[in-house]
This record gives C-alpha cells, sequence and structure tokens, in this order.
C-alpha cells in the first residue's frame, strides 16, 4: 500500500542544498550586486554561540547575528495582502543552529564574521535533553547521512535493545545506518556472530573492526566516505579510539573553538565535525558527550515502517489499524511465525510500541 511505504516527509528533510549550484536566472545575470557577499559553508564546531564555519574561502570563526536568535510571532488574521504585524518576539532559549547545520556568514575579515543566514536543514537530526538547562531538547547535530551504530565485541557486551532504537532513530529520518562492531580482537562470541547475519539479511552494512589490530578499518573507512557520519553508541566500547586510528591528525582540530576561549575540548559539552581525509570527502561526528538521544514523535506514528523487514508486510494486515501486537490476521505476525522476521527484532518492536518511551539512553544497562 502506497500510504505506508514511506514516511510523512516532516520539515527540514527538504532537498540538500548543493554548494554554487542554485541556477540563477537569466535576467540576473550581470545585475548589479543588491547587499554584502555572503559566504556559504558548514557549522563544524560550536561552543557557547561560537561557531567555526568552514567555507570556500577557509574556516571563518562566527558569532550570529541576534535576530536569527528570535523567533517572531505573527498575528493570527495575518493571511491577508496587508504588512504583517509582529505580535511577540520569542528569543529562542538556545541555538538556533547546530553543527551540521549550512549557513551563510558575512566574513569582517581576520578570520572572523557573523552568521546572517541559515540554509534550510536537510538530511539527519539529532536533539538531547540539554545538559545545562535541566529540561529542554536541543539540536546537537544535524545534516547527518549516516548513523554507524557502535557497540564493543565484548567487554561491555553489545546491547542490541539499543541497536535496534539507533536503527529506528535512522529509519525515522530516511537517513543510511551502518551497525560498527569494535574491539573485534577480542573474538566475536558466536550468539554475537548469529545476531550479526540478522542484521546484515536485512540490509544493514556491518563492520566488525579493531582499533588495536587494524582489521576492518578499510571497510569502515569505505562505509564513511563521502558522508557526513556519526558513531553513535554506548561509552567504552571504543568509539574515540576508533576515530584516532580513521583519523592520527584528529589532534589538530582540538583547540578549533575551544582553543579560543583556553577550554580543553574535553570539558566541554560541544560537538563537532571533522573532515575525513581521501578523494571523496565526507565529515566524522564526534559524539563524546553523547549519553541518551531522543526519539521524534513520528517514531511511534510508523514505528513498523521504521523496522524496515516489516515493510514487505505492511498494509497486508486484516484491520487497518493494525498494532502488530495481536490482532488476528496479522502479517507481520504471520511472518514472525514463518520466520521471515526475527523474534528479537519483534521483540523490540514490541517494547518500543508498548513503552512510547521518547529516549534512548546509549549507556542502559541489561
Ligand atoms: P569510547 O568511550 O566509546 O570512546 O571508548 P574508548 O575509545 O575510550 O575506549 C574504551 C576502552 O576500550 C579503552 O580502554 C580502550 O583502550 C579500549 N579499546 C578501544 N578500542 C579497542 C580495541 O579495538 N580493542 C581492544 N581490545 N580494546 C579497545
Ligand atoms: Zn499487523
Amino acid at each position: 500500500m502506497g500510504k505506508k511505504d514511506r514516511l510523512p516527509r516532516g520539515a527540514g528533510m527538504g532537498l540538500r542544498m548543493v554548494d554554487g549550484a542554485a541556477p540563477v536566472p537569466i535576467e540576473e545575470i550581470g545585475a548589479a550586486p543588491t547587499g554584502p557577499v555572503l559566504l556559504e559553508g558548514l557549522i563544524v564546531d560550536g561552543n557557547r554561540g561560537m561557531y567555526r564555519v568552514e567555507t570556500s574561502a577557509g574556516p571563518i570563526l562566527c558569532t550570529i547575528r541576534g535576530r536569527l536568535r528570535k523567533q517572531l510571532v505573527y498575528a493570527k488574521s495575518d493571511n491577508t495582502k496587508t504588512r504583517k504585524s509582529v505580535r511577540e518576539v520569542k528569543v529562542k532559549g538556545h541555538d538556533p543552529v547546530a553543527v551540521g547545520d549550512r549557513v551563510r556568514v558575512l566574513p569582517s575579515g581576520g578570520g572572523a564574521g557573523t552568521i546572517e543566514e541559515i540554509v534550510e536543514r536537510a538530511g539527519g537530526s539529532f536533539t538531547r535533553h540539554d545538559p545545562n538547562k535541566g529540561g529542554g531538547k536541543v539540536t546537537s547535530i544535524a545534516g547527518l547521512d549516516q548513523i554507524v551504530a557502535t557497540f564493543a565485541a565484548s567487554e561491555p557486551t553489545p546491547h542490541l535493545r539499543v541497536l535496534d532504537r539507533l536503527l529506528v532513530l535512522a529509519e525515522a529520518q530516511e537517513i543510511a545506518a551502518a551497525v560498527c562492531i569494535g574491539k573485534a580482537d577480542l573474538g566475536i562470541e558466536p550468539w554475537l556472530a548469529e545476531r550479526l547475519a540478522v542484521y546484515r539479511a536485512i540490509g544493514y552494512p556491518v563492520l566488525v573492526v579493531s582499533a588495536v589490530t587494524g582489521e576492518g578499518q578499510e571497510a569502515l573507512r569505505a562505509q564513511l566516505a563521502g558522508k557526513t557520519s556519526a558513531l553513535l553508541g554506548p561509552s567504552g566500547v571504543g568509539k574515540s579510539s576508533l576515530l584516532n586510528a580513521l583519523q592520527p591528525d584528529l589532534g589538530q582540530l582540538v583547540g578549533g573553538v575551544s582553543g579560543s576561549t583556553g577550554k580543553g575540548r574535553h570539558t566541554t559539552t560541544g560537538t563537532r565535525l571533522f573532515p575525513l581525509d581521501g578523494p571523496a570527502g565526507g565529515y566524522l561526528a564526534d559524539t563524546a558527550g553523547f549519553r541518551s538521544l531522543s526519539l521524534a514523535g513520528r517514531v511511534f506514528e510508523q514505528l513498523d515502517w521504521c523496522f524496515r523487514e516489516f515493510r514487505p508486510y505492511l498494509g497486508e494486515c486484516r484491520m487497518n489499524d493494525c498494532t502488530h501486537l495481536h490482532e488476528p490476521g496479522c502479517a507481520v505476525r504471520e511472518a514472525l511465525r514463518a520466520g521471515a522476521i526475527d523474534r528479537d527484532r519483534y521483540d523490540s518492536f514490541r517494547r518500543l510500541r508498548r513503552a512510547g518511551d521518547e529516549t534512548i539512553d546509549l549507556d542502559t544497562e541489561g
């Protein structure tokens, strides 16, 4: 059924803007410039109102124009031809931009500038609870093409319910997901090898890597090439070690924005993107500070769709509004009985459906 084939496309998932690719209308060619020239770039680092923006003219350390922090609230009856009247100005409690957003910058010389415009957000984004303000959600990172759900072969034992939640997070935003199992040098136990085969069978790339022996690193590099990715997973699984193995010159970036405030990188909660070497380019997000992520509400509207192996059966159930939990004539449960859908994956679905829980706790126990 067509309706269930795709998620409704939310705001912020519009067309990806390609640098300099916008066609120029004929009548504008040769026209006098109408304002200052803004440089488009990518926010790769940000902390306390200062942002590092990579542009074609190099990195620019930026503040943000005050009006971009304000949300103009218009009077309700303003769908007329008359001038819009601003009823209220709300100052946003948090940054209107995140690392991974594309913005337009007015350079002021000396490697400094101001963010003047925000390009419509594209790709995936994560929100999490604001660590500073106790409540409220902040967008930590935007513009993602891919989530790499990262766990260790052991120490700690991989928590596959968390993996399933991360995969749902990717599916809900229609971005790619891959599974990365680190510390491969500790050995992959048979039960884990069996589980990994299930993820491979439903189409997720599974990369088995070691930061110690170098095993699998080329495959991981290839998986990341040309994309903006985030390694997400519990602490202690070896994410930082993998980042360092992939990009030994990572240290050079340390001090980007935080350096200007004299603070060490690891004392901040900032997120940053660092460019990957190689002809294809790409960026990798530093997600060291991530402990929990929010699942957007719409995940729960089409949770079944977010389990990609369920998709062939959606629309085949006897009930139109089948929850796939207990209804007669449920095609998903029929597939489960027939062995076409994995039981543990179905259990993850059922738990998420029942919990309706909007948080992924990366360091959750058992
Ligand atoms: P993170 O919290 O996910 O960033 O994990 P770290 O990179 O800090 O690593 C956690 C611990 O696992 C450290 O003691 C590392 O030395 C160890 N570790 C990381 N990668 C590997 C690996 O590939 N093999 C083994 N045996 N240990 C690793
Ligand atoms: Zn059903």
